[in-house]
């Protein structure tokens, strides 16, 4: 049986003081026992996070990680270390608009994979297609090579120590959610795929959708076989909707 996961990413969002807010009012929402709640707030804002939600069962994440452990030269990098150091559990890793914006590239989500599993954080990989892809029929292929390249950098044993999350980018802060049948397939497609390698792995890995997740779509997606919960963007800014969403998985 897996373990449901709730997570938000707050992307770039947020004050100090609104950073304290959210997070006050989500201790206050009623979450369910048998799932895991994560918030992935920016960088500046994890040492205060960490503070609030200390002692509650809400995890924090960060949005990204340098693809080097060691501390050195890196103007404007955070390793994952430094990371772990200020009492984070996790981290995304390849969301798709790093993998957009700052041109990463499967090599380099490898390593910033490989990168927070050596500082004990979990990742959380990020894969998705494009409008265009899926039009071509290459939704599948696309997320699986996606896979793959982390697969043959860090070996499918790796997998047993992280979640993955599949966010079709055109779904991605549209309002425009994939259908339920449509996560589905894709959700099935990546397992089927992963146990290609191992047959146990791909069984507990959990799968998480993303992609204009709110209260009102979330049961239809989160009842799906092989969907294990939701990586939130937008909803996740608003407790009471974020909690509702929670309750929902
Ligand atoms: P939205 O929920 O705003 O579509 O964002 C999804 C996402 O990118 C989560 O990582």
């Amino acid at each position: 049986m897996r373990r449901p996961m709730v997570a938000g990413n707050w992307k770039m969002n947020g004050t100090l003081q609104s950073v304290a807010d959210l997070l006050n009012a989500l201790k206050g929402e009623k979450l369910p026992e048998n799932i895991d709640v994560a918030v992935f707030p920016s960088l500046p804002h994890l040492q205060l996070a960490q503070q609030i939600v200390q002692g509650s069962r809400i995890q924090l994440g960060a949005q990204d990680c340098a693809v080097q452990l060691e501390e050195g030269a890196l103007t404007g990098e955070t390793s994952a270390m430094q990371l772990r150091d200020v009492g984070c559990d996790l981290v995304l890793v390849g969301h798709s608009e790093r993998r957009e914006l700052q041109s990463e590239d499967d090599q380099v989500i490898c390593r910033k994979f490989i990168a927070a599993q050596a500082a004990g954080l979990t990742p959380v990989l990020c894969v998705g297609e494009t409008l265009a892809q899926r039009e071509q029929g290459q939704a599948v292929s696309t997320v699986a090579a996606q896979v793959d390249a982390v697969i043959a950098g860090a070996g499918v044993q790796a997998l047993a120590d992280a979640v993955l999350a599949y966010e079709p980018v055109w779904a991605i802060g549209t309002g425009l959610t994939a259908t339920p049948e449509q996560a589905q397939e894709v959700h099935a497609a990546l397992r089927e795929h992963i146990a290609g390698y191992d047959a146990e792995i791909a069984q507990q890995l959990r799968i998480l959708y993303g992609g204009s997740v709110k209260a009102a779509n979330a049961v239809e997606l989160f009842t799906q076989k092989d969907i294990d919960g939701g990586l939130i963007g937008g909803a996740s800014l608003k407790a009471d909707e974020f909690g509702a969403i929670c309750r929902a998985a």
